[in-house]
């Protein structure tokens, strides 16, 4: 055995789920569910499938097995992926493999595959018995992520049929009984961990140790409500933020005399509805000055602040030195080469700062943090289903997600934390999280139970560990009638089925076919893509009217959409002569999401092909019309219903919904610079509600193309709708399920 491999196997051995595997093994044999608790880094992901692939190995069946084991992100599966092949002295695709969204490496050998739970779900559609799978491992439960509590269901119902079948799941929390209860008989194991001490201090704590001065001008950040930009003076009255009036309660009944006057003074003027750039690049700062050696972590909202706290970072003399700073971001939707760095050790003298999502909560363990800094927040979605609304907002975390946080800076030595509000905040925050499958649309998620063909819809979701609100599950069945999806009866159409085979949101998908068939499908991947990944268009707080002006120049149309179309074909053309980067930087866009759209139009390209939709083979070589009004049909057909009308007045116009009355533009759409649209409907791609409800993403359509393209479609109208449009898509749509 090589010396690296020794090492290897003396550190698995270290870990503390090591000293469990025997109990591990003894309870998988003899239960069918078996539920593993233990902190983050315990060895939970990376050890644990292990155990059961050597033992398997080493067993009669010869390792005849095939273990399957989801993670809620692909970036988690693919990393653990990476991480466990490794440590078996592998490279990926021999014992060990990973399937996530249109990527995966697998071989004849793989008996452990780790992918995403949305692939395990898209398998049990072809495969309902899973055939040939002996394990099935759910990782990280304790998120309680829409996929994993529908997986759930699916598995509970599929035991009974598959009595050799292994059920084990894994949890960083301590809320296994809820999970055991569920299942009815099911076997706990609790790995026991070791985490250093860590030292926890508070906003309060903060400014007092350091002198620091809030003002309420210096935690302005990009961030909040400054983006948007009122359509009408006659806004609905600002609300309080749901941050904002959890802090006014638990400050009221906060006791401060044991800190000085200037603490007391200084918190007076804290803005919770601000991250505080500066004040976090001022504790950064001091680390790195003062501390010892030792990583730091800074929990973040989401990738925009992330981002613009990297740009700002980048710009200070010392942090954003190179030789003395390594400065990396961490978020769902990072690269891979990127996603390396962040395990990888700096040189000596270099301090390693990591900017994270709560990805680095519990799915990504980075070794070597020490200090790690917490806002607090994390941007949740949230659904209104009387307004049939989702929300995007930031949220105070729970308790539970701080105790993670903090947990994180304890795993090599004593460790600090910062949490960057006060200790009565945190007193005031709910133990956990509200599961997703309450406070997301229901729509793809009720599509995927009619796809797997699991009978009636809410009957299905009653099963839950935790049913949503029957008006939450009424909304998406509605909606999926309107667009066609399904009929009268709740079943598929030839349209459901198809859209059920596309990784992507109905809305996405439908315009991904109708492109197809109306050949224009180049600018509609640009389309598709672009909604599928964070928002190309920056608008820095400091330059926020450049950056809307920069917009506004790839607009002629009155469509963010179409705007974007053309900010991605000039990019690629700069993109050519190397000047790419350059391009992206006078016009405020942003390289990685660029790239990102690239990359998914051929992903997106080489499904529609996989499926016979397109017989091109690639797409440089197909000349698609670029027709505008064709281009803005297809979008409508996608976003039919989510549709306001234009109600012009003297000067200007405003826009009304059916179900908010006035709704406003995001400062950042093209449509919110103009006086008049020459149209007399907006489609959008989506509706959040902040303090109003705020469209993103428009495009203008006329009554023809809404009512061609939307309206007639409505209502079990389907079959007219396909005859309209020339049986294209019956002839083109081959029925992708047998029945
Ligand atoms: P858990 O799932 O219980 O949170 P993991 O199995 O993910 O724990 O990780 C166990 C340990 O393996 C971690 O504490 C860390 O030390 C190490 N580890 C995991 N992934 C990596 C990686 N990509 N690079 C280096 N070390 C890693
Ligand atoms: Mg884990």
């Amino acid at each position: 055995e090589s010396c690296e491999g020794r090492e290897m196997l003396e550190f698995r051995r270290s870990l503390p789920a090591y000293k469990e595997k025997d109990a591990v093994l003894a309870a998988i044999s003899q239960n069918q569910v078996v539920i593993i608790s233990g902190e983050t880094g315990c060895g939970k992901t990376t050890q644990i499938p292990q155990f059961i692939l050597e033992s398997e190995v080493e067993s009669v069946r010869g390792g005849a097995c095939s273990i399957i084991c989801t993670q809620p992100r692909r970036i988690s599966a693919m990393s653990v992926s990476e991480r466990v092949a490794s440590e078996r002295g592998e490279t990926l695709g021999e014992s060990v493999g990973y399937k996530v969204r249109l990527e995966g490496v697998k071989g004849r050998d793989t008996h452990l595959l780790f992918c995403t739970t949305g692939i395990l779900l898209r398998r049990l559609l072809v495969d309902r018995n899973l055939k040939g799978v002996t394990h099935v491992i759910v990782d990280e439960i304790h998120e309680r992520g829409m996929n994993e509590d529908f997986l759930l269901i699916v598995l509970k119902e599929l035991l009974p049929r598959r009595p050799e079948l292994r059920l084990i799941l894994m949890s960083a929390t301590l809320d296994a009984e809820l999970f055991a209860s569920y299942f009815g008989k099911a076997q706990i194991i609790h790995i026991p961990g070791f985490t250093y001490p860590v030292r926890t201090h508070f906003l309060e704590d903060i400014l007092e140790m350091s002198g620091y001065m809030l003002t309420p001008y210096n935690q302005i950040d990009d961030y909040g409500q400054e983006k948007m930009w009122k359509m009408s003076k006659q806004a609905p009255r600002k609300r309080k933020s749901q941050i904002a009036s959890v802090v006014e309660d638990a400050l009221k009944a906060a006791d401060l005399k044991d800190y000085s006057h200037q603490t007391q003074e200084s918190l007076s003027y804290w803005n919770p509805d601000c991250i505080g750039f500066n004040f976090i690049e001022y504790i950064l700062y001091n680390i790195c000055e003062k501390e010892r050696p030792g990583a730091i972590l800074v929990f973040m909202t989401g990738w925009d602040d992330i981002s613009s706290l990297k740009d700002k970072l980048q710009a200070h003399p010392i942090l954003g030195d190179p030789s003395r700073v390594l400065l990396l971001a961490c978020h769902g939707s990072m690269a891979s080469s990127e996603q390396r760095l962040i395990f990888d050790q700096p040189e000596d003298g270099v301090r390693k700062i990591v900017l994270a999502t709560n990805i680095a909560e519990t799915s990504i363990t980075i070794n070597d943090v020490v200090f790690v800094l917490d806002c607090g927040k994390a941007k949740e979605t949230s659904y209104d289903a009387l307004n049939n609304t989702p929300c995007l907002l930031p949220s105070w975390i729970s308790k539970v997600s701080a105790q993670q946080r903090r947990g994180r800076a304890g795993r090599v030595q004593p460790g600090e934390c910062y949490h960057l509000y006060p200790r009565c905040v945190h007193d005031a925050f709910a133990e956990y999280q509200l599961p997703e499958i309450l406070r997301t649309p229901l729509q793809s998620l009720c599509l995927q139970i009619k796809s797997l063909k699991l009978g009636s819809i809410s009957e299905f979701l009653s099963k839950a560990l935790q049913s949503p609100e029957l008006l939450a599950v009424q909304n998406a069945i509605e909606y999926l009638k309107i667009i066609g999806a399904l009929d009268e009866n709740e079943m598929l159409t030839v349209l459901g089925r198809h859209l059920t085979m596309l990784p992507v949101e109905p809305k996405l998908g439908k315009m991904l076919l109708l492109g197809a068939i109306l050949n224009c499908l180049d600018p509609i991947l640009t389309v598709v893509s672009g909604l599928s990944v964070r928002d190309p268009f920056l608008t820095p707080f400091d330059k926020k009217d450049l950056a809307e002006a920069a917009k506004s120049q790839f607009s002629r149309d009155y469509s963010d959409h179409l705007a974007l179309v053309r900010a991605f074909e000039r990019w690629k053309v700069a993109e050519k002569v190397y000047a790419g980067y350059d391009y992206c930087w006078k016009n405020f866009l942003s390289v990685q999401s660029m790239k990102a759209i690239d990359s998914l139009r051929k992903e997106f390209f080489s499904l529609l092909k996989d499926a016979g939709l397109v017989d091109a083979n690639t797409i440089d070589h197909n000349i698609w019309s670029y027709d505008e009004h064709l281009i803005r049909a297809v979008i409508c057909y996608g976003l039919y219903p989510g549709i306001s009308s234009i109600v012009h007045n003297e000067k200007s116009f405003s826009l009304k919904t059916m179900e908010d009355g006035q709704v406003l533009l995001y400062s950042n759409s093209v449509n919110a610079r103009e006086a008049k649209i020459p149209f007399p409907w907006l489609v959008f791609n989506e509706k959040i509600k902040v303090n109003s409800v705020f469209l993103r993403d428009s495009t203008a359509v006329s009554d023809s193309v809404l009512l061609l393209f939307g309206g007639s479609l409505s209502r079990g109208d389907t079959d007219g709708h396909l005859k309209m449009l020339g049986g294209y898509l019956e002839f083109f749509m081959k029925p992708a399920v047998a029945d």
